[in-house]
């Protein structure tokens, strides 16, 4: 029997017809020598009513949770006065049903499948996938890349994949690597980006590319992060920042409202790294909601508290009336970011109390003023070296933003570019530069003179993130296609001619073959799918992810694998397995 429609798609046409359908036993219910049936595909659930005398009596009653069955029988809608919004609104009177498969008891009900671990929910991923839940996110996924595809080609972009297998990628994590059996001793890696191979694309003259490329990279994982991801990569020809961040504006407006009918206004509002590190204490601010924080520096420049009398920065953030429980918490985050504590006041009258408050009579005027903290209101400071300050106190007007359910006001998605990143940053760690997005990013062209200079640390990069809601859902760059500057950079970032021949001598070598002015973006897509459905972690729009272990439960990797296998590939396991 061939089946005539799909449960989702049951409407007044159907109305008093035969139809045949096909799905999994959602959930059997007896009642009153009566068998009901939810019979769920991919597009809902139907209701199926078995009555005592109808020939498919015997046949249903062996259906149990998770069989497979087909069902024919006799659509009937309630009058629309009747209908009470439920299940029983629509029903499929049965006149013959068919077992087409049985199944084993479920491990948990797949009703209920939001509310077990996910532990369990991951080793059984293929029933996981079966709840509504799983099947609206990944559809909605399959629905963004439509909408991606149709734009990039409308746009003149070529789909060209890269190779999985190859060399170290500059995106400054740990590699997965690959040992090479015909090449006993060597190992390819995994890329952890597309980036050289998408800039020799444009030096080939493809001009303009995309690929959604599945990335690798070894680090300790989070909510937002994954072993293995999909970034929506692109690489233009012949464009300035201003032409890739508008093509991009225009793409993520399409793909927002093909996937869910929203409109995203264009253009994305622009701040610069250091504006939006200065107000907000964040390169991926959440501007859901204001919080900007005050700076009160020269208040206190000179003055009674000597701990910020002669900070380079203070910055004070205003909170609601808090509790010293909540202070406490607070604090605690601002130590877990770096400051060394959280200074508070809280406004009682035309002055404060608590806190630091015998630090502050003669300034309270002004730091009202200032602040426009209001009666029983709290402020929150933090001082010191301003990069310090800036980010311990963004993580606090986060915390607050949690507590307090500030995003709530504000609109259901806030999207933003942070421009003018550094070129340059100072790694403290190992007392040396390094690059801040990655070495092959082009600085602000008035600032290339800085390389090498005392100021290289001023110098500004052409690169752009793209934030959403407080997450980092793109970044990109205009390239260096000039091989001086090339040479500038690895030189700036303390990378030997050598030692960047080594690592990246076949792209360096291309780049004095007439490379075009270029730059690009990727997307982060699975955080972008994360945030577009609503989800709390990206393993909600991954159909087969790892856990924060790093491990796949279901296909249970990694694993050890024979010592014959290992001989092959030249590896040996080092210690206790
Ligand atoms: N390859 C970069 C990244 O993965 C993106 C880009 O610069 O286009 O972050």
């Amino acid at each position: 029997m061939k089946r005539t429609a799909l449960v989702g798609h049951l409407d007044a046409s159907h109305q008093n017809q035969t139809v045949t359908l096909q799905g999994w036993v959602n959930r059997r219910r007896d009642l009153g020598g009566l068998i009901f049936i939810e019979l769920r595909d991919r597009s809902g659930i139907v209701q199926v009513q078995v009555e005592p005398d109808s020939p498919a009596f015997a046949e249903a009653d062996r259906l149990r949770a998770e069989y497979v069955a087909e069902v024919e029988g006799r659509f009937q809608m309630r009058p629309e006065a009747q209908r009470k919004g439920g299940l029983a609104d629509y029903e499929v009177i049965a006149s013959r049903v068919k077992v087409l498969n049985a199944a084993k008891t479920p491990p948990f009900e797949l009703d209920k499948g939001g509310e077990v671990s996910e532990d369990l929910r991951l080793k059984y991923r293929y029933l996981d996938l079966r709840r509504s839940d799983m099947q609206r996110a990944l559809l909605l996924r399959s629905k963004a890349v439509t909408a991606v595809t149709e734009f990039l080609d409308a746009e003149g972009f070529a789909q060209i994949e890269t190779p999985m297998l190859t060399k170290s990628t500059p995106e400054g994590a740990r590699d997965f690597l690959v040992p090479s059996r015909l090449n006993p001793g060597e190992f390819y890696a995994l890329p952890q980006s597309p980036q050289l191979f998408k800039q020799l694309l444009m030096i080939s003259g493809f001009d303009r590319y995309y690929q959604l490329a599945r990335c690798f990279r070894d680090e300790d994982l989070r909510a937002d992060r994954q072993p293995d991801f999909t970034q929506l990569d692109m690489e233009l020809s012949f464009v300035e920042q201003d032409d890739v961040l508008e093509l991009q504006e225009r793409l993520l407006a399409h793909v927002f409202k093909k996937v869910l009918g929203h409109d995203l206004p264009t253009p994305f509002p622009r701040m610069s790294y250091h504006e939006a590190m200065d107000l907000y204490g964040s390169d991926k601010p959440d501007l859901r909601f204001g919080s900007r924080f005050v700076d009160v520096t020269e208040l206190f420049r000179g003055g009674e508290f000597k701990a910020f009398a002669s900070a380079q920065t203070v910055k004070v953030l205003v909170a609601p009336e808090l509790t010293r429980k909540q202070i406490d918490e607070l604090e605690r985050v601002a130590k877990q970011n770096g400051a060394g504590g959280l200074a508070w006041l809280k406004r009682d009258g035309d002055g404060f109390t608590g806190g630091i408050s015998k630090f502050v009579g003669g300034i309270a005027a002004p730091l009202i003023e200032q602040t426009g903290v209001e009666q029983g209101g709290t402020l929150l400071f933090a001082a010191g070296e301003w990069k310090k300050a800036v980010t311990a106190l963004g993580a606090v007007r986060l915390s607050l933003r949690d507590l307090f359910d500030l995003a709530a006001s504000g609109p259901r998605f806030h999207v933003s570019w942070v421009v003018d990143f550094p070129q340059l940053e100072f790694d403290e760690e190992s007392q040396t530069w390094t690059y801040m997005h990655h070495p092959f990013t082009a600085p602000h062209p008035d600032d290339v003179a800085l390389f090498g200079t005392e100021r290289q640390g001023e110098m500004r990069a052409q690169a752009y993130d793209l934030v959403l809601n407080g997450f980092e859902i793109g970044g990109g760059s205009i390239r260096i296609h000039d091989p001086e500057v090339q040479a500038k950079m690895f030189s700036a970032i303390g990378f030997s001619e050598a030692a960047a021949r080594e690592k990246f001598g076949f792209f360096l070598d291309a780049l004095e073959y007439g490379t075009p002015p270029h730059g690009g973006i990727a997307w982060g897509f699975d955080r972008l799918l994360m945030l577009m459905s609503g989800a709390s972690s990206i393993r909600e729009v991954i159909a087969f992810p790892k856990n924060n272990r790093g491990a796949d439960l279901m296909a249970e990797a990694p694993s050890p694998v024979e010592d014959a296998q290992l001989a092959e590939v030249g590896v040996a396991v080092r210690g206790e397995r």
